[in-house]
């Protein structure tokens, strides 16, 4: 039985778990993968523990995905790039490498709607850690146009001279839409009120996804339907998407995201 979890704070809403458990009964490995809740500075001795327990995997979420990055020996590329780990295990010389899954979550889900990256005007909103998780994997898309907005323009300032990208303030009114418009920030469910996008930024055609997702429409979500746009997506099958390239570092078997998907979709609603 292979052992894994996940870890943050708070963790008790993680669907890693049941995501992980569909997977591994898809693909046929017993799998052992429990949630955890860890205090902020104290990532370092629960992998020590988790190393002498034989754990072979975790997970990272929030506030832990910075901390996590720091605590590992050997930093894979999409990692590095973020300063953030979202997926850690121990290789044969028990080293934690780390990586981040995020960016491929994100752009596997905007693959199966359809979405086309390259050539496209795209905007983050927010300059978080997961705005930051996935920024190198958009680039890598070559769109004609990434730009970052976010509330305390500060940090968008940050990660756009990291990036090599625009910094927009908020209010700005745009003379065209954008493509894609993509929401990283923690607004949820219910935050619609404190968005500083102008409506211009969003016309008929433009996709808007919100890496949010719950039973209802997301705040943005909402706030982008009442623009007029029609292409809206929420960010579960980011979720299942990330998750699967964890599964795949870990097991070596890319799991199928669609009937998760489908399945946790149909949770959502019931
Ligand atoms: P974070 O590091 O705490 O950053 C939060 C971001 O949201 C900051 O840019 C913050 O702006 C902004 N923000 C917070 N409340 C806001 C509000 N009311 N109005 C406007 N902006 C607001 O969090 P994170 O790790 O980036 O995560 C952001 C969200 O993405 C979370 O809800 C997380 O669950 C979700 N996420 C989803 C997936 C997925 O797989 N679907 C993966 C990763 C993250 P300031 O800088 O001004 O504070």
């Amino acid at each position: 039985m292979r052992r894994c979890l996940v870890i943050g704070s708070p963790i008790a809403h993680s669907r890693s778990p049941l995501i992980h458990r569909l997977f591994a009964e898809q693909q046929g490995i017993a799998l052992c993968y429990e949630k955890r809740e860890v205090t902020p500075g104290t990532v370092a001795p629960l992998l020590s523990d988790c190393r002498a327990n034989g754990v072979l995997g975790l997970n990272v979420t929030l506030p832990l995905k910075e901390e996590a990055f720091a605590a590992a020996d050997i930093h894979h590329p999409r990692a590095a790039e973020a300063e953030a780990a979202n997926t850690l295990w121990f290789d044969q010389q028990g080293r934690i490498n780390a990586d981040n899954t995020d960016g491929q979550g994100l752009l596997g889900d905007l693959a199966r709607m359809g979405v086309e990256l390259s050539n496209a005007t795209v905007l983050m909103l927010g300059a978080g850690g997961a705005a930051k998780g996935v920024l190198g994997a958009l680039l890598g898309k070559q769109p004609a146009r990434l730009a970052v907005m976010n509330r305390t323009p500060a940090r968008a300032d940050a990660l756009a001279s990291r990036y090599g990208i625009e910094s927009l303030p908020p209010n700005l009114v745009f003379r065209q839409p954008f493509d894609v418009v993509i929401n990283a920030t923690s607004m949820g469910l219910t935050g619609a009120s404190e968005l500083a996008l102008s409506p211009s930024a969003v016309g008929i055609g433009t996709t808007c996804y919100d890496m949010v997702y719950g039973n209802a429409e997301t705040a943005f979500l909402r706030w982008a339907a009442g623009c007029g746009a029609t292409r809206r997506y929420d960010g579960l099958g980011m979720l299942v998407g990330q998750a699967a390239e964890a599964f795949r570092l870990w097991h070596g078997q890319l799991p199928s995201v669609q009937p998760v998907i489908d399945f946790l979709r149909r949770r959502l609603k019931s």
